[in-house]
């Protein structure tokens, strides 16, 4: 989790970095044109006042002495002069032919205008100009024309020292710099924070699963998180503990069961074999023996057998090769191999079929379904009974329905019957061999045929058990 902590911290970071890069880069594009604009617009408005004033005085200029009466003019007629004598300006006035024949006070020295700016001033457009005065200090100047009749008459230049201008831009810059820094400080931080929140939930749970054994199985995690993911993942998680511990539960029974089942034939075999080793017997005693014994050996391998099926099912993959297949010839084939066997018992088996559409099936394990079905209702259907299958269409799929006369089902019963190895009292003292395995393994059919299996039951009158399945369309 460290090394996902420092590529969240280091990512944000970077992003960060380079946003801010971009937009410090952009802010001092704009703001360093931005001041330009102001510096040229003030410059600007500054010239334009003074040729306003030289319009409405020429006497002032045509007879003035060198700055003094132009100065004296204004101050009594605008309020102009305190700006105009603000040390960060000055001005000038030249002739079109470039002599200086005017300047504030507190200007320079400046005897001419150079030739190629005269000529631009000439034409009418005010022409912008950055240059350094003697002490270094850099200062930017606008000059102007002031047309009379027509004809250029002076050229008037405005000035302003740009010291301002490179403080303010300079406040600018370490403005921007300290407050990246700041920022990308926060980021830092920030990220540090947020990686925490986010990896912590994570770590706790991931520690506990590296660290969870077999007999922690019934442990739950709990996260004090206020974010509802988090609680969202410890709920999964813990749900995903629930079904392990329950079906750890659920093979523990049935281990359980399993090795009980087997162990009472296996008991009796051993009871018939020392009793039959106790002592010498006659041939007639021994062959008893040997056939209680394969009786016994039968029951294991109809366990066993059974017990491998259910195996075969529930390890992901079901073993059904699905094809399309027509129920009625399969049944009716089943209900004559099974007719002896009814007869036998003088029980009526009777098959009674609609026209069903094809199913999606697998012919051999749905023998094997049918067969446990009639196996049952042959086995627990006295004497003089009647056991009758039916092949009907049930909305979209169809149903085969095994019906018998017989004991019948209590209701209680009903929800287990295909719990493996559930067998109900009776059928119990009824009849020792049964395995109660072969209807869990109907219903492991029927489900990997995407269908269903159900039963009814009235006792004394005999039960329904009802195979479902999709037909082909569906
Ligand atoms: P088994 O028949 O080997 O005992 P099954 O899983 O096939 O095992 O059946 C489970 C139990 O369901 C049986 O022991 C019996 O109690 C009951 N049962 C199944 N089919 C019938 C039926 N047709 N009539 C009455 N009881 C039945």
């Amino acid at each position: 989790m460290k090394y996902l902590s420092r590529l969240i911290r280091q990512s944000a970071l970077i992003l960060m970095a380079a946003l801010l890069l971009v937009f410090s880069g952009l802010t001092y594009i704009g703001g360093d044109a931005l001041l330009h604009r102001f510096v040229d617009g003030r410059l600007l408005g500054l010239a334009e006042t003074l040729a306003k004033i030289v319009e409405q005085y020429p006497a002032i200029i045509e007879s003035a002495e060198e700055g003094g009466a132009l100065t004296a003019a204004i101050g009594e007629n605008n309020k102009e002069p305190y700006q105009l004598q603000d040390a960060t300006h000055s001005l000038r006035v030249f002739l079109p032919d470039g002599r200086l024949i005017w300047k504030a006070p507190n200007a320079a020295a400046q005897l001419s205008v150079p030739d190629h700016l005269l000529e631009q001033v000439r034409r009418g457009t005010p022409v912008f100009e950055t240059s350094e005065t003697t002490d270094g200090t850099p200062v930017r100047h606008v000059f102007i024309s002031t047309p009379r009749q027509g004809q250029v008459r002076y050229v008037l230049q405005a000035e302003t020292s740009l010291i301002l201008y490179q403080e303010t831009r300079t406040g600018l810059v370490i403005l921007l710099t300290l407050g990246s820094g700041i920022i990308l400080l926060v980021a830092w931080v920030g990220s540090g924070w947020l990686a925490k929140q986010v990896l912590t939930p994570i770590e706790v749970l991931s520690t506990g699963a590296e660290t969870m054994s077999e007999a922690d199985l019934g442990k739950r995690f709990t996260l004090d998180s206020p974010y509802q993911e988090f609680r969202r993942l410890t709920q999964a998680f813990n749900s995903v503990m629930d079904r392990f511990q329950r079906s750890g539960e659920i093979q523990r029974r049935f281990c359980d069961i399993a090795a009980h089942e087997m162990k009472t034939p296996l008991t009796i075999l051993q009871g018939n074999l020392d009793v039959a080793l106790m002592k010498a017997r006659t041939s007639e005693e021994y062959r008893e023996a040997l056939l209680n014994n394969l009786e016994q050996v039968g029951r294991l391998i109809a366990l066993t057998r059974s017990l491998l099926t259910l195996a075969n099912f529930t390890s992901g993959k079901p073993p059904v090769h699905l094809v399309p297949l027509a129920l009625e010839p399969l049944i009716q084939d089943l209900v004559d191999e099974l007719t002896l066997l009814a007869d036998d018992r003088r029980i009526t088996l009777s098959f009674e079929a609609q026209s069903v559409p094809p199913v999606l099936g697998d012919a051999q394990w749905l023998k094997q379904a049918l067969i446990n079905l009639l196996d049952n209702a042959l086995h627990y259907t006295p004497s003089g009974g009647a056991v009758t299958v039916r092949l009907q269409a049930v909305g979209e799929g169809v149903a085969v329905a095994v019906e018998d006369t017989g004991h019948g089902i209590e209701q209680e019963h009903l929800p287990h019957l295909f719990e493996r190895f559930y067998r109900t009292d009776w059928a119990r003292a009824k009849d020792a061999g049964g395995t109660g395995l072969g209807l869990p393994i109907v219903k492991e059919i029927a489900e990997a045929h995407s269908g269903s299996i159900s039963v009814t039951s009235q006792v004394d009158k005999g039960s329904v058990f009802t195979l479902r399945l999709p037909t082909l369309s569906r």
